[in-house]
């Protein structure tokens, strides 16, 4: 692990002078369709500290998009992947395999939910792990429908695009989609129209009702849903809807897919998000927390499914690179003795307690207010609006909020089909003095913008 001093430092206009320089250079050299939420290049990271090139050290509420859960440079991690490299980089496990995989695999199977027989493949992206996921649902029930929801989103390649809601950025002038993908109501609880305690039941039956009617339940191969939706707007479907769509799945012999590609490994206090209320998929896919910082990403389930692609159908020549599975090892070993689960109810408790308080105090402000505040364990979000009767979005004092934390030196991210949630996805590993200074800065936000 880089021993970097886990305080907040700002020595330098955030982004620096050196981050401008590299800014510039990245200007000319890397594409303008790759973004970044903040020009300030890295140096250093670790535990709840993000370093720059001009000493600045950050607070990191981001995890890199809720990939380092265990520090971007967590000693298990390191130790095991430096081990591998020296060992060998490659082989391609289609061609001669290795143990790392295998290992891998097993603790998925020991991992995830149910304790039927499971088998897993792996991948590069969450995006691979998502398409094939789909292929593997096909491939098992000779259908070819895929179910999706309003607010998902499942990655940037041609299938995923079609799978996720929101066009602007992801899909806007990319098309023609993928055929076969339909699209239904999630229980949204804070807008559904009749109110948070009616949507779980009504959301299900109007999914229900549209995927039997406008697409025939014995078309559907699959239906894919992320337990708490990310980049959607940190949405938890309202209490009911998940284990009604899972029967009508059973039911119906659709195959179930858990997204957990950011709900995963720890991040909500639970292995995986669909634990809270008891579901078992029958496939569920992960990539982000899984491997500390190194590619890599998963479909795992039931092995008869998992086994119903025909030999070399799946794969890829990177899948499951056996440094990325050794940083996976080692990110699950810290997460276990760390008991990363219960501190990630930790982080919950403080964040709420503190975003609870903040949004009584900054009820009557004139300018915005906080709607909601939503989340599970270290995947806590506010959605922000214009006023609370009407709930009219408001991404402007969203986009003034992350900036002016992120000039004091706090990473935080924005998500929500209206761009008007700010979301905290502080690694799990973060100290409590950052965790309560992030929150400070936060709260100094709302009284400056
Ligand atoms: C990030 C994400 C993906 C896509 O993962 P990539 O590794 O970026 O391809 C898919 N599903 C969910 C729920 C995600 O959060």
């Amino acid at each position: 692990m880089t021993s970097l001093p886990q305080e907040r430092r700002v020595v330098t206009a955030i982004p620096g002078p050196k981050s401008q320089e590299l800014q510039a250079r990245r200007l000319a050299a890397v594409a303008a369709g790759v973004g970044s939420v903040l020009p300030v290049f890295t140096a250093r990271a670790s535990g709840g500290i993000i370093e720059d090139v001009d000493g600045n050290r950050l607070i990191d509420f981001g995890s890199g998009i809720a990939v380092t859960s265990v520090g971007a440079s967590a000693e298990a991690v390191v130790r095991r992947a430096t081990a591998q490299l020296t060992d060998f980089t490659h082989t391609c496990f289609m061609v001669t395999p290795y143990e790392g995989y295998v290992e891998v695999a097993e603790a998925l199977a020991e991992l995830t939910p149910g304790d039927h027989a499971k088998k897993s493949a792996l991948f590069n992206s969450g995006a691979e792990a998502v398409e094939n996921a789909v292929k593997i649902a096909r491939a098992y029930t000779k259908r070819q429908a895929v179910v999706v929801f309003d607010h998902g989103y499942h990655g940037r390649t041609n299938l995923t695009m079609a799978l996720t809601a929101k066009n602007m950025p992801y899909k806007h002038g990319f098309g023609p989609f993928a055929p076969e993908v339909y699209r239904v109501p999630v229980a949204y609880g804070y807008r559904w129209p009749t109110g948070p305690e009616n949507a779980g039941p009504e959301a299900a039956a109007q999914a229900v009702d549209q995927i039997s009617k406008q697409v025939g339940a014995d078309n559907v191969a699959a239906i894919i849903i992320e337990p708490v939706l990310g980049e959607g707007g940190f949405i938890e479907p309202a209490k009911g809807f998940l284990p009604a769509i899972r029967k009508f799945a059973a039911d119906n012999g659709i195959v179930f897919v858990a997204d957990e590609i950011q709900s995963g490994f720890c991040r909500t206090g639970q292995w995986f998000a669909c634990e809270d209320e008891g579901i078992v998929p029958d496939l569920i896919t992960t990539a982000k927390g899984i491997a500390g910082g190194l590619p890599l990403a998963a479909v795992t389930g039931r092995a008869e499914i998992m086994d119903a692609a025909h030999a070399g159908g799946l794969g890829g020549t990177y899948g499951g690179n056996p440094v990325a599975c050794a940083g996976a090892l080692g990110s699950i070993e810290t997460m276990k003795e760390l008991d990363l689960n219960a501190r990630a109810k930790h982080i919950e408790a403080v964040m709420k307690a503190r975003l609870t308080a903040m949004a009584e105090k900054y009820a009557h402000n004139d300018r915005f207010s906080i709607g909601d505040i939503r989340g599970r364990g270290a995947m806590i979000a506010i959605e922000l609006v214009k006023d609370r009767t009407t709930k009219e979005p408001h991404p402007e004092a969203t986009a003034a909020l992350a900036k002016a934390c992120h000039q004091e030196g706090l990473v935080v991210l924005t998500c929500g089909t209206y761009g008007n949630v700010l979301r905290f996805l502080p690694p799990l590993v973060i100290g409590d003095d950052l965790l309560n200074e992030g929150l400070d800065i936060i709260e100094q936000a709302f009284t400056s913008v």
